[in-house]
This record gives structure tokens, sequence and C-alpha cells, in this order.
């Protein structure tokens, strides 16, 4: 996109001390919450004051948003703080509205992104709009939608383009209500160098307890700015009660975050490092939880050698593995030794592994 430039340059014309924040409650609830929030955050690193009006749930019946009335609030909070405001759009209707009352940063959620009709309707409804359009990644971790719904808001002339990492949905349970593919979010970043990207811990963990670290991980990976769910009494909250995190826990993370600035060539050199290393870390927990996933099939072989009462060690089995994933590992330019000896301790652990269970 040969605009790219021109993307990122809002942002560092924000010239802002520290990545972008942005913060608020989940969602709006009644005008004396949104207000009590905002006086809190006032005099904070926060820029941005965010809150859903339109809620859109997974599941009727929970919490749909306050709707176009919580836009006056909105605008009391301006008034009264000095905050800019953000919330979320999801279909035409709701961008006019948001225009009106002079929202100053739009957001598209992760359930929106995966609808290119909706994308689209959206990227007509702002065709040329100098506020900032934030999209989040789609909630299924597919890189070309939320590539589709960067490309379709570009092509509506939309200068202060940006996009939010809120992680994506899987089947499996995990630590994470999202789980975060931080993969994917640093193949957009390659893809579009220039493109301001935010982090949102809060929908990726779910949990208050795990948003220092990921916000965290984040910053390592260079982003630029994080959205964190802060509300002044979070389990009292009408939606997603768990993740979001007081005023004063968000003052704190902001001071314990470590920020790496770019100011010379040393701290390129730095940022590059700790980025290659973060990217490292992320790697590194796929490969223990994969391992850990290849026991479990493990055990689960282990049952079924039990009740049938068949010997642990199949040698035929074992070296059909070796050979297809010695051939694998050359094209990966994996050595055969590092392959053999990998797959040695990994076929170790399996034995061990099987052996419990056999002998339970
Ligand atoms: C939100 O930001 O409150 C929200 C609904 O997020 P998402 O679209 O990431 O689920
Ligand atoms: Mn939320």
């Amino acid at each position: 996109m040969e605009n790219n430039k021109q993307m990122r340059k809002w942002l560092d014309d924000m010239n802002l001390p520290h990545p972008l924040v942005i913060a608020g409650p989940c969602s709006a609830e009644t005008e004396d919450q949104v207000l009590k929030i905002a006086h809190d955050l006032k005099d904070t690193d926060v820029n941005y004051y965010r809150a859903g009006i339109w809620k859109p749930r997974t599941r009727p019946g929970n919490f749909e948003g306050v709707g176009a009335i919580g836009l006056k609030w909105l605008q009391k909070v301006k008034e009264e703080t000095g905050l800019k405001t953000a919330t979320e759009v999801a279909n035409r209707n709701h961008v006019d509205l948001a225009l009106e009352h002079d929202v100053d940063l739009l957001w598209i959620g992760a359930r929106s992104t995966v609808s290119p009709f909706i994308v689209q309707e959206i990227a007509d409804a702002l065709e040329g709009t100098d506020k900032i359009v934030l999209i989040k990644n789609p909630v299924n971790p597919d890189l070309s939608l939320w590539l589709g719904a960067v490309e379709r808001l570009a092509s509506s002339n939309i200068k202060k383009l940006g996009v939010i990492h809120r992680g994506f949905s899987t089947y499996e349970k995990t630590k994470y209500r999202n789980i975060p593919e931080w993969q994917l979010a640093i193949e957009l970043q390659s893809k579009f160098p220039d493109l301001p990207i935010i982090n949102d811990p809060s929908h990726i963990t779910g949990k208050r307890d795990m948003i220092f670290d990921v916000s965290q991980t984040a910053l390592d990976l260079n982003f630029d700015g994080l959205m964190i769910e802060t509300h002044h009494d979070p389990d009292s909250a009408w939606s997603d009660a768990a993740q979001q995190v007081t005023p004063s826990r968000l003052v704190q993370i902001m001071q314990d975050l470590r920020i790496r600035k770019e100011t010379d060539a040393e701290a390129e050199y730095n940022s590059k490092l700790s980025n290659l290393r973060a990217q490292i870390d992320v790697i590194d927990n796929q490969l223990i939880d994969i391992l850990g996933k290849r026991m479990k099939v493990s055990d689960g072989i282990g049952e079924l050698k039990k009740q049938k009462n068949v010997a642990v060690l199949q040698t035929n089995r074992w070296n059909a593995i070796l050979g297809k994933m010695i051939l694998e590992g050359e094209s990966k330019g994996l050595s055969e030794e590092f392959v053999l000896r990998m797959f040695k301790a990994i076929h170790q652990e399996s034995i061990n592994h099987q052996e419990k269970v056999i002998n339970a």
C-alpha cells in the first residue's frame, strides 16, 4: 500500500512520550459511571477514553449497550476532562451517530471484521474522514480477513488508520480468552510496517491479573499502543467484569511497563534485538505447549496399549517416524544430527509417559 508512510504519520505527529494508551470501561453503563471513570483517568497517561455504546454480544440476552444516549455522555467526558473519546461502530448508522457526536476514534470490532459486507458498509460511511479508525483482528485467526479490512478502509481514503490485536478464539480451552497468535500480528506488521498496531490485552487475556505480562510482550514486539479496559468497580461491570482493571491499577501497570524508545543507532539495535527475542520467547512457549499436547496424545496411546496388553516400544513405527522427520528437518535447514537427538529425547519422554499409564 503506497500511502503507508501517510498512515504512520498521524501517530508520529502526536509526538507522544509513550505508546498510545486507550482506556475506559468495556461498556458505557450510566452517565455517572462514564464520568466517574473518565475523571479518574484524567491526569494519567491515557490519551483516548473508550466506552462501548453498542455491544455486539455473541449470545442474545446479555447487556447490549446503552445505545446513542451514551454518545452524549462521551461528549460530556470531553467537555469535563479534555480526554479524547473512542467507541466501537458496527454499521453505517453507528458511524453517522458517532461522527455527529464528534467521537475522535472509532474502532471496528472483531465480530465485524469477519464480515466483508459490514466492513465495506463502514468504510463507505467513513469515506474521507479525518478521525482515527482502528480495525480489530477478526475473531478467527485469518490474516486475509484482517488485511482485507485494512485495504477496504484504506481505499475509502481514511488517513489515520491503524489496527488492534485482540487475539483469536479457539475451540480449545487455553489460559487466554482469545489466544494471541503473536506471529499473525507480526506478519501483519511486516506487511504494513507503517500501520500503527495497538494491543488489547483485556480481550486477549480475559483476566485482569494477566494484563501486565501481555502488555509487556506487546511493547517488546514494538507495538505502538495499548487498549486496556478500565472500570472503577470492575466486579460490578455489566460486561467483561473479570478482565477490567481499576484506574489506579492501570496507572501502576503503565508505571511498571518497560518502554523501549528508538532514538539512536544503539537504541535501534536494542529495540531490534528485543523484538527478535520476544519472537523467540513466543515460539519457545509454543514449543512447550505443542510438546505438552504430544505427550497427552501419547498418554492416550498408553491407555490403548494397556487395554490390549501391547508393548510400549514399537520399533517399526519409531523408525518410520524418524526417517520422515529427518527429511522434513532437512527441508527446514535442520541437521540430521539435531533432528535425531531431539526426537530421541521426545521419544524417551513419550515412553516414560506411556510406562506410567500402563503401570498405573
Ligand atoms: C470491546 O472492545 O469491548 C469488544 C467488544 O472487543 P472485541 O471486538 O475485541 O471482542
Ligand atoms: Mn469488552
